[in-house]
């Protein structure tokens, strides 16, 4: 039977492991070829070969028909799974491949998958008889086989998951089921709104933080296009809030390679926007990083580099990509006013903006205590659930209280 559902987008990955395992079986067994094929659309296709230093007799990826292969007759039980002499087996003469390989000696083992599923076969051939193969030697494949089925097992699960991730995410991109949401950065000592931070909400299932659907998409390599539509989208809520107010969405470094965002950005009012990047992710190259957004900031737009101190990337963003402003993590806010390492930490950070020119966001502010302890120290902006939770935005207002 054929398994229709391993032929997707996705590679199998089981890799190196089984390739050692068909040399193993092929050392042992002392033949010319050992492969792991899967049965798929008619075809059987070589997934994983060994032929030592020998001629390559078959190639990973070549194929032929089903009806053509020993191993397709070894799975419909028309011929057994061990083979000394082709010649002793009458039905290997309705075989091309018995004269044109020539085929030998064969130990052909069904792969079946957790389900029954038959994957395809784990097989070695020679091109001459050998009459010294035993049932032992063929004990021996079934246990080489049964770890190699393991393997496979692993990897297909890893391609299903796959697939069902790419296709949840694709269902987001095609039915754009996300919402924008806002949370303002406020000035301490009056209350004056700063900026907006556009946080996406996704309303599919599993219910999970926005960072972890945009892992998700990464993974399936749709990030690209998930993080252009929601940019998109949080670039259009810069109608709902005041002119005094600037805008700051969530990017990561490798969306600023992307020229599309870029032209969107140019033409949305870039002296209202802040682009955060998040520290988590690393930067390949600093300098294309920097000649994407030369020509933005020139026009106005302000560059965040968030999560600062959260321990990933540490401060290398901020040396390289100048920033306007520096958004704490929200771990170093958190107790501030009991952990004087914490409050020493941020008070230094201050002192380090101040000498480069750049404001500091405190984020994730929970408690009156942990703003007062920001305050004392000499943070003037602050963000968090104290202030105001991430809210649907309304034309004109900004809510201080509700969530989202
Ligand atoms: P972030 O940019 O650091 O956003 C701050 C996160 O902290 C948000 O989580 C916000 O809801 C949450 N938060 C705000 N105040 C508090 C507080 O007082 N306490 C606590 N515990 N949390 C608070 P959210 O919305 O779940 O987003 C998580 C991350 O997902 C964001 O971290 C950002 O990295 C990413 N993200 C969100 N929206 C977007 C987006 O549109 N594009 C991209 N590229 N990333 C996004
Ligand atoms: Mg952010
Ligand atoms: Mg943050």
């Amino acid at each position: 039977m054929i398994v229709p559902a391993l032929t997707g987008r996705f590679p199998l990955t089981a890799g190196s492991s089984i390739q050692d395992i068909l040399h193993a079986a092929r050392q042992h067994l002392g033949m010319k070829v050992a492969f792991v094929s899967e049965f798929v659309g008619g075809r059987r296709v070589f997934r994983y070969v060994d032929c030592g230093t020998g001629e390559r007799l078959i190639e990973v990826g070549g194929s032929d028909p089903l009806e053509e292969s020993y191993c397709h007759w070894v799975a419909e039980k028309k011929l057994p799974e061990l083979i000394r002499d082709p010649a002793e087996h009458p039905f290997t003469r309705h075989l091309a491949a018995t004269k044109a390989v020539p085929v030998g000696a064969h130990i052909s083992v069904p792969i079946r998958l957790r389900d029954g599923e038959l994957f395809g076969t784990f097989c070695c051939f020679s091109q001459e008889p050998d009459r010294s193969l035993t049932e032992r030697d063929l004990a021996t494949m079934h246990a080489f086989a049964q770890v190699a089925g393991a393997q496979i097992q692993v990897a297909i699960d890893g391609r299903r998951e796959k697939e069902a991730k790419h296709t949840r995410i694709r269902a987001i991109l095609d039915a754009g089921n996300f919402d924008i949401v806002h949370q303002p950065a406020v000035r301490i000592d009056c209350g004056r709104v700063e900026f907006v931070e556009a946080l996406a909400r996704f309303r599919s299932e599993p219910v999970r933080p926005p960072n972890e659907w945009f892992e998700e998409a990464t993974e399936v390599g749709l990030a690209a296009e998930l993080e252009t539509l929601v940019t998109g989208r949080a670039l259009q809520t810069l109608e709902v809030i005041p002119e005094t107010v600037s805008l700051s969405v969530n990017i990561s470094p490798a969306m600023l390679a992307h020229g599309d965002l870029c032209d969107r950005l140019r033409s949305a009012l870039p002296h209202r926007l802040i682009l955060e990047i998040t520290e988590h992710k690393a930067v390949g190259c600093y300098q294309a990083l920097r000649d994407s957004l030369a020509p933005l900031r020139s026009r106005g737009l302000r560059l965040a580099i968030d999560d600062a101190g959260a321990g990933y990337s540490s401060f290398r963003h901020i040396l390289e990509l100048r920033p306007d402003i520096i958004k704490l993590d929200m771990s170093l806010c958190r107790g501030l006013e009991r952990d004087s390492a914490k409050r020493a930490l941020v008070s230094s950070l201050l002192s380090f903006s101040r000498a480069v020119g750049c404001e500091i966001v405190a984020e994730g502010v929970e408690t009156e205590a942990e703003l007062a302890s920001l305050r004392r120290i000499g943070i003037m902006i602050a963000q968090g659930h104290l202030l105001a939770r991430p809210a649907r935005p309304v034309p004109g207002e900004f809510a201080l209280a509700g969530a989202a």
